[in-house]
């Protein structure tokens, strides 16, 4: 235990990388971080500024004398106080010290809340800055898959907005059918029996489960999350401007993390926008098609007629139900009738973001 503190007021701006290694190594291997070189550890004298330059870190303080936990610079300066804490810079000071997270948040208030602001402002930079390296390596990979799918995204939009134009409302209404038994299709028979109370014994057997019901949900987006990814993908080629952990915050913060967001948001739309594409093929598939069929003509129906069927490239929509009636000859654009998606690269990056 120390019994003295000290006082070094060497730091004019925040302290570089290399250096804040160089003391996270230090606390790793001491349990000490009130001992590296240049930390101050005499209570503050001025707390209007507060620049978190770390996470929580949890002390090692089993490997201090004694297993004792680490003096805090506010309200114990020599004695054991706290294993969480914070390395955090006091610019009006010129000094460092390492504080107790509780007792930082106490005394300086709304300003620890705007420091945290600010250092998760600079985590988020520094992240970013990453994956700009991470996407330059895989971004061939990337675009050969994207660019492709887009296509086929466009392609079903095209079905989509003839779908709505020819019968409105039959997206919503054969989702709403399908969502019921999640895409479960049953055929209901009469077996021909009674029960103890005398009603008919009717059992239900499922044939199969119709894909669509990604597609046929109104929200459907794919083609437009697929061109924000083209868009996201083409900027990313450009680099991100120059920018440092500073105080007070780097001029270029905003730009990075503006830019950052788009492509990680990007990027974590790829798998699922990858899942509706696959979701609208099969909807389109023959076997699709003809299951969904055979259901909406199974005995005892809501449709007083339900014809859907493909005639040469058009699929035909002849619905009459309670709910209304829909027509739709829809044309399918060859893409959609090939049926074949792009695979997905194999990427840490996608699993990361998702
Ligand atoms: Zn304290």
């Amino acid at each position: 235990m120390q019994t003295s503190v000290s006082f070094h007021p060497i730091f004019s701006s925040v302290p570089n990388d290399e250096y804040l290694a160089r003391w996270r190594e230090c606390i790793g291997r001491t349990g000490r971080p009130e001992d590296f070189e240049g930390v101050s550890t005499n209570k503050p004298t001025q707390i209007e500024n507060i620049v978190l330059l770390s996470e929580e870190i949890k002390v090692p303080v089993g490997l201090r004398p004694g297993g004792e936990k680490v003096p805090c610079p506010f309200c114990a300066t020599t004695a054991p106080k706290f294993i969480r804490g914070r390395m955090a810079y006091f610019p009006d000071e010129h000094a460092i010290r390492f504080v107790g997270h509780r007792c930082a948040q106490v005394h300086f208030g709304d300003n620890f809340k705007h420091a945290e602001r600010t250092f998760r402002r600079q985590m988020a930079c520094r992240s970013y800055i990453d994956l700009w390296k991470e996407v330059a390596e895989q971004r061939p990979g990337l675009v050969q898959f994207v660019q492709p799918l887009s296509a086929i995204a466009e392609d079903l939009h095209f079905t989509i907005e003839q779908l709505d134009g020819h019968a409105p409302g039959f997206r919503s209404f054969l989702h709403k059918e399908l969502a019921q038994t999640n895409g479960e299709l049953f055929l209901r028979s009469d077996l021909g029996m009674t029960d103890r109370l005398g009603n008919a014994v009717v059992q239900s057997k499922s044939i199969g489960k119709a894909a669509g019901l990604r597609f046929l949900w109104e929200g459907y987006s794919a083609a437009r999350d697929l061109q924000r990814m083209k868009c996201a993908l083409a900027d990313s080629e450009h680099p991100l401007p120059e920018w440092h952990a500073t105080s007070p915050e780097h001029p270029a913060t905003d730009e990075v993390i503006r830019r950052g967001r788009m492509l990680e948001k990007a990027l974590r739309n790829i798998l699922p926008a990858l899942a509706d594409v696959q979701d609208g093929i099969g909807f389109f598939s023959p076997k699709n098609v003809g299951l969904i069929h055979r259901w909406g003509n199974r005995p005892q129906t809501p449709f007083a007629k339900f014809e859907f069927g493909f005639a040469g490239r058009q699929l035909l929509v002849r619905c009459r139900s309670i709910a209304g009636e829909y027509f739709a000859n829809v044309l399918i654009p060859e893409s959609i009738q090939r049926g074949a998606v792009p695979a997905a690269p194999v990427s840490e990056l996608l699993k990361k973001v998702a």
